[in-house]
């Protein structure tokens, strides 16, 4: 069964590397090419954007797609509504994978906003020290606020016309690790961080270090969910595919 991964998370490159040799799917990564050198598992894959909903039809038809799995990251709003799309005028069935949010703990000062401008007006008008981790496309909303000095850390490097006038940039790709966190708000003197709330483990240290040193987070919420079949992890989309390719789902 050709299977269409959409990718962009962790959980999309765990469940093709679950899916590579297995003899019963033929799996496709898709990403949009917004990482320059992604670390690629062991099965096709293809890069760049599919035209919206029409392009994303196209494919599947061409392909003779059995299942879509949306394993984009918890933010990236417009794939999941162009994938619901797609696949209802397709019939294909989808299934969107999607980790549970981190949620406040004892100890936490969280800032909870809708969107970036909002968190960009949330650090208020005192200068401040911040941590931003919020990917560096969506780093347009500091520059409204440039009387902070910012310490971006990001997989790839923002463009320097991207950033907002009082920046440092850290180019790092997770897992990291409480201690190492800890160890980067000391070292930059910061008073608040600034996150989305993507969930997972990877990138949640930042949040235990936080609350160790009694720093306040704003946290960015997520975008409202697109309808549709949700799992929170690997093990229950390839349960899924199983299930489809059997014609029980
Ligand atoms: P988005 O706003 O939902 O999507 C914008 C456009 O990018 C889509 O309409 C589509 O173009 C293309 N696209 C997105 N994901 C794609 C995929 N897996 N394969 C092919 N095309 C894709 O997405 P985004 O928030 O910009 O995120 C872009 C990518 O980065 C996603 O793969 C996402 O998983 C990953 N990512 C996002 C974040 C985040 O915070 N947003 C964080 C980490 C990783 P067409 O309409 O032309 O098909």
């Amino acid at each position: 069964m050709r299977v269409l991964i959409l990718g962009g998370s962790s959980e999309a490159s765990a469940l093709a590397r679950a899916l590579a040799g297995d003899g019963r799917f033929a799996p496709t990564l898709s990403l949009a090419g917004r990482t320059r050198a992604p670390v690629l598992p062991p099965v096709p894959a293809r890069i760049g954007g599919f035209g919206g909903v029409a392009g994303l039809v196209a494919w599947l038809r061409a392909q003779g797609a059995g299942a879509v799995v949306n394993a984009t990251h918890p933010f990236a709003a417009r794939m999941s509504a162009n994938a619901a799309a797609a696949c209802a005028a397709t019939g294909t069935p989808l299934l969107r994978v999607l980790r549970p949010e981190w949620c406040p703990q004892p100890g936490d000062d969280w800032r909870v906003v809708p969107d970036m401008a909002a968190a960009a007006r949330r650090l208020g008008d005192a200068p401040r020290r911040v941590l931003l981790t919020v990917g560096r496309q969506d780093l347009a909303p500091f520059a409204a606020a440039p009387q902070h000095d910012y310490v971006i850390r990001s997989v790839d490097a923002p463009p320097k016309d991207a950033l907002p006038p009082r920046a440092v940039v850290i180019s790092a790709r997770g897992p990291f690790a409480e201690a190492g966190e800890r160890a980067l708000l000391r070292a930059h003197a910061i008073d608040i961080l600034v996150t989305k709330n993507a969930g997972g483990d990877a990138t949640e240290a930042k949040l235990a270090a936080a609350r160790a040193l009694g720093l306040p987070v704003v946290m960015v919420a997520r975008p409202p969910a697109v309808p549709g079949g949700t799992v929170p992890d690997v093990a229950a989309a390839l349960a899924w595919l199983e299930d489809v390719r059997a014609g029980r789902a």
